[in-house]
């Protein structure tokens, strides 16, 4: 499931997208993270989901004619994945089954979205403007550490502890800007 980490890995940061251009420049990011996934041993199926008839036709074309990833393109995947890892980005899907259990109605998903973006970015004036569209209520600081999202985590988040870091930048994002 989520081979494209809810379409995170489709919208690439520019470091990472140049390094697929320039190794690959006719392969776009979803068929490389669906071909790195399905090339795994033991995998039978890949369940990505589309939004559209345009990401539907360049999933089918993926997979139509389907070649496993050879030690290059697994290489250049791997050097990829350390681009993003080193930005420092949540590895939140959006799959929002957190805030389903989540008692004090935090927007969880949109907090670590607008993180990410800030990552990308590293624009700490970034953080402070998206993060003050949200909703009082549904900001960080409003966690009561229940633990109880980490239980419905597909990702295994520590959700608390990140969130605390996002309030955290957040509030050291106000006295820088
Ligand atoms: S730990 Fe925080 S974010 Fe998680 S469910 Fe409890 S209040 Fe919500
Ligand atoms: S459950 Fe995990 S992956 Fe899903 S939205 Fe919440 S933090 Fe993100």
């Amino acid at each position: 499931m989520e081979p494209l980490r809810g379409g995170g890995l489709v919208n690439l940061s520019e470091k990472s997208l140049a390094k697929l251009n320039e190794n690959y420049p006719d392969t776009t990011p979803a068929e490389f993270g669906l071909r790195w996934s399905a090339s795994l041993k033991n995998v039978v199926t890949v369940l990505s989901g589309m939004s559209n008839l345009k990401q539907m036709k360049e999933n089918i074309a993926t997979f139509e004619n389907f070649t496993p990833m050879n030690e290059q393109e697994i290489k250049v995947a791997d050097e990829m994945a350390k681009i993003i890892q080193s930005q420092g980005e949540i590895n939140c899907t959006a799959c929002k089954y957190c805030t389903e259990v989540c008692p004090k109605g935090i927007n969880i998903p949109a907090i670590f979205s607008l993180y990410n973006q800030y990552k990308v970015t590293n624009s700490p004036f970034h953080l402070k403007i998206y993060y003050e569209t949200l909703s009082d209520s549904e900001k960080a600081n409003n966690c009561i550490k229940c633990n109880l999202c980490n239980k419905n985590c597909p990702q295994n988040l520590p959700i608390p502890e990140l969130l605390a870091q996002v309030q955290s930048e957040y509030e050291k994002s106000k006295v820088s800007s």
